[in-house]
């Protein structure tokens, strides 16, 4: 239970979903974790659960990862209660799933400014301390649409792809300063965005067991399934891995049929 004993970690959009669980994890293996989220409310709200249930030391901030300002200011006060980053998981992500040829250029922007934009904000938040210290961990939430594409859900796939581009590039720019950079690649998880998507759906219902029906385990991931992993990328079980991406889809985007 102390694989992170002594880390500081930050994980953006924390408040909910994926973030909030590889907020927790990291909290019951030790470290002291710094909820970087949009929604300040909900963030507090997460902050105080996962001190009440691990005792860590966890605050929340409010950041907007699309404002690299609001990510330089969340570092600073992490640093300033902490002491220096030795994890920053770029989480907050948003689905923009459109057409290509009806999407407005709002829909476009949005869309990069926090999938990728806000990834990059935040690895250029943290990577002179880390290259500095010769020491750190960047851990990026990608997708299985970072290599697989479904019709209509563009330009999502696009700045997810680029999460891995933007991964490969600092793991190896920055891995003669020790500082490693990785991805997760998750598919189906069950958080909001996932509910979000079903009750889109003309048959809530049915949308939601077509969806299991795809899985080759005949059902959906759990966030905290994801956090396992970031755990594993954030501890010192992983010192060889960098610049690489682990999936974490229960097989799905291996399947060539369905
Ligand atoms: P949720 O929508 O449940 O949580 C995302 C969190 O990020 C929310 O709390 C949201 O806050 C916050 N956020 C949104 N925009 C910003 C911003 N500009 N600055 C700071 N925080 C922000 O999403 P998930 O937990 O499902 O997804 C987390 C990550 O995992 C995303 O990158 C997503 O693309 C990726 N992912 C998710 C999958 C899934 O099936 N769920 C599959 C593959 C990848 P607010 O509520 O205020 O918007």
């Amino acid at each position: 239970m102390n694989r992170l004993a002594g880390k500081v970690a930050m994980v953006t959009g924390a408040g909910r979903g994926i973030g909030a669980a590889i907020a927790l994890a990291f909290a019951h293996e030790g470290a002291s974790v710094a909820l970087a989220e949009l929604d300040i409310e909900i963030a507090d709200k997460t902050a105080e659960r996962i001190r009440q249930e691990t005792g860590a030391n966890v605050i929340a901030i409010r950041t907007d990862v699309t404002q690299s300002a609001s990510v330089k200011e969340a570092v600073s006060q992490t640093e300033a209660h902490f002491g220096p980053l030795d994890v920053l998981v770029n989480n907050a992500g948003i689905n923009v799933f459109c057409d290509p040829l009806t999407m407005t250029d709002d829909d476009w922007k949005r869309c990069f400014a926090v999938d990728l934009d806000g990834v990059w904000n935040g690895c250029r938040a943290v990577l002179p301390g880390m290259v500095g210290r010769e020491k750190g961990c960047i851990v990026n939430i990608a997708s299985t649409h970072s290599f697989k594409i479904i019709p209509g859900c563009f330009p999502y796939p696009v700045a997810k792809h680029g999460v891995i581009g933007l991964t490969k590039a600092l793991g190896i720019e920055y891995a003669p300063k020790n500082v490693r950079v990785n991805a997760i690649a998750p598919g189906y998880i069950e958080t909001q965005l996932t509910h979000d998507w079903w009750n889109a759906q003309h048959d809530r219902q049915a949308a939601r067991q077509a969806t299991l029906d795809l899985q080759p385990m005949k059902r959906i991931g759990q966030p905290q399934e994801v956090a396992m992993t970031a755990v594993f990328l954030a501890s010192d079980e992983a010192p060889f891995i960098n610049a690489s991406c682990i999936t974490v889809d229960g097989g799905r985007s291996a399947l060539y049929h369905d």
